[in-house]
């Protein structure tokens, strides 16, 4: 260990106080009855500003309060925080904490109990940290959110709604809650495309979507696996409530006619459905599904069709 021979003269020690009066960090000391004793500039303009006394903790804890300085309280109630506050200021002889203040600062308050009762507290600013910190949070969640997202229809991605359904099948295995699925694939969409545009395919997808959004119900999940193809997750449902369902948004398809810019883009869909077995997980039921969406097709185009187990 370092061998520093403390050197206490006066000097020393007006030196020492002088720099830490202007020290960055807020540096005070209270007494064993709480009386402070000494505060460097930074914790003056934190807690004191032009305040007279009286000069314990809880005299300029609400002084602070009442004068928009000092510690940011959740509830605003300064009595509950010094009622929390004062029976623990002295039970551990060292302790670590992070506070906010009222103008929106951060500190990390390092406490250390002296020999004499008195108490050490030295803080320092960390709100540049917190706000990287909040800032790559921030990131992480829009990232996240990206990733769980279709960016052309704000539907679940593929690989979200996947996700979901590896859920829906653990909890139909584990409660014997009904699950049901409907594989949806538009019909003809490269003559749209090839008609009209990518742009006006693009359209047509942003439309089934809305569309879907409308008829589906709260529980109900629904997501893009991909080009012209959306998976559609109906918690609760056996299949009739699936028919019913696909049925419901098949409604608006025809009469109702998609036109934009004076170009009809009217489309319709097939759709293959399937109901959760004991043992299915994801390949099995989207087996089931996409095979009845292929019949679908078979027999014609915009109709729905069941998917069995095969033999
Ligand atoms: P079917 O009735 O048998 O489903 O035929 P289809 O034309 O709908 O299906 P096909 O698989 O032949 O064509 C799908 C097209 O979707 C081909 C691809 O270029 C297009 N596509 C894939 N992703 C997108 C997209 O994000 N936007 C647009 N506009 N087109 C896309
Ligand atoms: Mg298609
Ligand atoms: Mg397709």
């Amino acid at each position: 260990m370092l061998n520093v021979v403390p050197d206490l003269s006066d000097e020393t020690l007006r030196s020492l106080v002088e720099a830490l009066t202007e020290s960055g960090q807020a540096v005070c000391i209270f007494d064993a009855e709480d009386n402070l004793r000494y505060a460097n500039k930074t914790y003056q303009g934190m807690f004191l500003g032009d305040y007279d006394g009286p000069f314990t903790f809880s005299g300029i804890t609400r002084h602070a309060h009442r004068n928009g300085l000092g510690v940011r309280l959740d509830d605003g109630d300064v009595e509950a925080f010094l009622a929390r506050t004062l029976p623990r200021r002295r039970i551990l002889p060292r302790k670590s904490f992070e506070t906010d203040l009222v103008d929106g600062r951060w500190f990390w308050i390092d406490q250390s109990i002296l020999p004499n009762g008195w108490i050490l507290s030295v803080g320092a600013d960390i709100t540049a940290l917190k706000q990287n910190e909040k800032a790559l949070r921030q990131a992480h969640d829009a990232a996240l959110r990206a990733s769980q997202t279709d960016p052309l229809t704000g539907l679940a991605s593929r690989r979200h709604i996947l996700e979901q359904l590896d859920g829906m099948l653990a909890e139909h295995e584990a409660s014997g809650l009904s699950v049901s699925i409907a594989v949806i694939d538009i019909d003809h969409f490269k003559t749209i495309n090839d008609g009209h545009g990518h742009d006006a395919g693009d359209t047509v997808l942003r439309h089934f979507a809305d569309m879907c959004r409308e008829r589906v119900s709260v529980q109900d999940r629904m997501g893009r696996m991909g080009g012209e193809e959306f998976l559609l997750i109906l918690p609760g449902a056996v299949i009739d409530d699936a028919l019913r369902t696909v049925d419901r948004i098949r409604d608006r398809f025809p009469p109702a006619r998609l036109v934009e810019d004076g170009i009809d883009l009217s489309y319709t869909f097939s759709a293959g459905i399937a109901e959760a077995l004991a043992g299915d997980d994801r390949s099995s039921i989207l087996r089931r599904a996409d095979r009845a969406l292929y019949a679908a097709k078979g027999e014609g185009r915009n109709c729905t069709t069941i998917g069995v187990a095969a033999e």
